[in-house]
């Protein structure tokens, strides 16, 4: 009787991991066809100078709707796309869609620098540095107005490689960000003897806790101030509240992104309701503020 039980529930096991295997096999599938199919969107969400609230850069964050499943979250298949290779195709499409679109406010006098994700797998591809400079030649976009974010972990996996790649792309003129930082363990002394980081992007889990904890309120201060010794600019994500803007500002971090300011927006919501003021001042606009 033991026995058929314990067997009842390694199919019942078996079950759930077929069926995961199956949802994993269904999603690579389809996105395997999402860029065709134009099912795939870039939403852009502002990073905002403290000081001031003006508009430092926007972060581009990928969207899929499944024509079935609906939306999937990158938090789903941005690791199936790395483990399928399929982020490579993706992540140019990425990159080519996202200097586009800032090229374009560009030209209606929104100067910004937009910030983009790159994959582990994305860093390790021989051909990055040539799709980078392709898609800032097709755009017509300045080297300098794209920041392609890095988390510390695709560094830390082959510090070597990592290097020559970041290296090639610096010297197209483009800018580094160290994205999640803070997660991986890794000092921000040997970060930048590896690389020219131009901003530390200070995990939201830190972001978090520091209105209610000293130590995540202490580990926040010494990221911002480490990051200004290195002539970088610090970014805290996931800002929710007022409070932790103050209390951010107050530690001298000089940007911040979060739902208190905005949630990722599709482009044509961004600068939709006060085009005239936010091209004649770079205050952001009131479209921007979305409620959380
Ligand atoms: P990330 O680059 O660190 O982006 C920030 C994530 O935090 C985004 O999640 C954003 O929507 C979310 N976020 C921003 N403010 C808040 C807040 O106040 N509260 C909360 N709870 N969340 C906030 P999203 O869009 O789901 O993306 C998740 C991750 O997926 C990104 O983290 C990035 O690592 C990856 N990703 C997104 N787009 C791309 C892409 O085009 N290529 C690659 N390789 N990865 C991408
Ligand atoms: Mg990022
Ligand atoms: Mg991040």
């Amino acid at each position: 009787h033991a026995k058929a039980q314990g067997k009842a529930r390694l199919e019942v096991f078996d079950e759930s991991l077929r069926a995961r295997a199956l949802e994993r096999l269904d999603i690579e599938a389809g996105l395997r066809e999402a860029i065709a199919a134009g099912q795939l969107e870039l939403h852009y969400q502002p990073e905002v100078r403290l000081a001031d609230g003006a508009l430092y850069g926007m972060a581009a964050l990928l969207r899929w709707t499944h024509p079935v499943h609906g939306a999937i979250s990158p938090a789903t298949f941005i690791p199936i796309a790395e483990q399928s290779g399929l982020i490579v195709p993706i992540g140019e499409w990425v990159l080519k869609t996202a200097c586009r679109q800032a090229a374009d406010w560009r030209a209606r006098g929104h100067d910004f620098v937009i910030a983009v994700n790159l994959s582990p797998l994305q860093l390790s591809s021989p051909s990055l540095a040539r799709v980078v400079d392709d898609a800032l030649r097709d755009s017509g976009l300045p080297a300098s107005a794209l920041c392609l974010e890095i988390t510390e972990s695709a560094i830390m996996e082959d510090p070597e490689a990592a290097r020559r790649v970041l290296r090639a792309l610096t010297a197209l003129g483009v800018r580094l960000a160290i994205d999640d930082f803070g997660v991986g363990y890794s000092s921000l002394s040997k970060l930048k003897h590896l690389l020219p980081v131009d901003v530390i992007k200070i995990d939201k889990s830190f972001v978090d806790g520091i209105t209610d904890g000293a130590d995540d309120h202490a580990i926040v201060a010494a990221i911002v101030s480490l990051t200004h010794e290195l002539g970088a600019t610090a970014v805290a994500e996931g800002v929710e509240t007022a409070e932790q803007a103050a209390a951010l500002r107050a530690l001298d971090c000089h940007v911040a992104q979060g739902y208190h300011f905005s949630r990722p927006l599709p482009a044509y919501r961004c600068f939709s309701q006060s085009e005239i003021r936010s091209a004649a001042s770079p205050a952001l606009s009131p479209a921007l503020r979305t409620p959380t």
